[in-house]
């Protein structure tokens, strides 16, 4: 479905962002992964996508904090990749206290890599969309960027503002072939999370699995988490031709979540 279409898939070394890298080389694009890790596993998970499906892997290292490198970034894939076709800001952190204790350092890194990378990283790539006519733009926002959470002040912002980054980028660009598009998922168990139900073990003094339960039940009326391959599904449709018309969303993946 994808075959020469290239993707940039920030913060894709690990979780979702690997996820839907993994679902949009199994259709054939060529894939710019990016993120943190150790440097052998990165050129060990590059090599294997590109065996497995037949596509161009390139990686950059880009700190989604810093605008220069975003800009790097973007540059890397239209030269080695031949362009930029599809753009998914996926790259997060998280960080939880109250309000009034809230480590002013650690907001403005939030806000930074989970908003405003999305920005840099889409003013950079929409001329290379423009020229083809056809690009996707796809921020994955959270069920936290609908509705909020205590305790996480600087991410429920900065996921309310991305939600709200890819209203205006969708009415900016209807028409043009290229859609802006939020995912918003519940709780899905990557690095991220695993971190929260370790919190929850350690401070109420319960097992691992207990906590797991503890946080599915208090949030996610299904009680089981959304998958990084579920994740990639939605972002395949969103790259088809059945979502031409869709643009502005923000589509909830959240077993239940935000209806409640
Ligand atoms: P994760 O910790 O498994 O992966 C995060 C990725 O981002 C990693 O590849 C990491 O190296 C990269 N990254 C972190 N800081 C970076 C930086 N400064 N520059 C470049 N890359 C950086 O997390 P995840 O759970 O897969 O989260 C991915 C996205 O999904 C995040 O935006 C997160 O907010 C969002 N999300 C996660 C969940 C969940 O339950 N896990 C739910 C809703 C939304």
């Amino acid at each position: 479905m994808l075959t020469g279409k290239t993707a940039i898939v920030t913060g894709s070394t690990s979780g979702i962002g690997l996820g839907i890298a993994r679902a949009l080389a199994a259709q054939r694009a060529n894939i710019l992964l990016n993120g943190f890790g150790d440097p052998n596993e990165i050129k060990k998970l590059q090599a294997s996508l590109a065996s497995q499906y037949g596509v161009k892997v390139a990686y950059s290292g880009a700190d989604m904090s810093k605008p220069d490198d975003i800009a790097g970034m973007v540059a890397q894939a239209t030269s080695e990749l031949g362009g930029v076709d599809i753009l998914v800001n996926n790259a997060g952190i998280q960080f939880t206290a109250p309000v009034h204790e809230f480590p002013p350092e650690r907001w403005d890194a939030i806000i930074a890599i989970n908003l405003s990378a999305a920005f840099h990283a889409t003013q950079a790539a929409i001329p290379h969309m423009r020229k083809k006519k056809w690009g996707r733009i796809i921020n994955i926002a959270s069920a936290h960027g609908l509705v909020g959470s205590k305790l996480k002040a600087a991410y429920v912002s900065a996921k309310h503002g991305l939600v709200g980054f890819t209203k205006v980028a969708g009415l900016e660009l209807a028409g043009s072939g290229i859609t802006a598009n939020a995912i918003c998922p519940g709780w899905v168990l990557t690095p991220m999370v695993q971190k929260q139900i370790d919190d929850i073990a350690r401070d109420r003094k319960i097992k691992t699995k207990e906590a797991e339960i503890s946080l599915l039940h208090e949030k996610q009326p299904s009680e089981q988490f959304v998958t990084p391959e579920q994740i990639g599904k939605l972002v395949l449709f969103l790259c088809s031709s059945g979502a031409d018309q869709m643009t502005g969303t923000a589509l909830p993946i959240d077993g239940g979540w935000v209806a409640e």
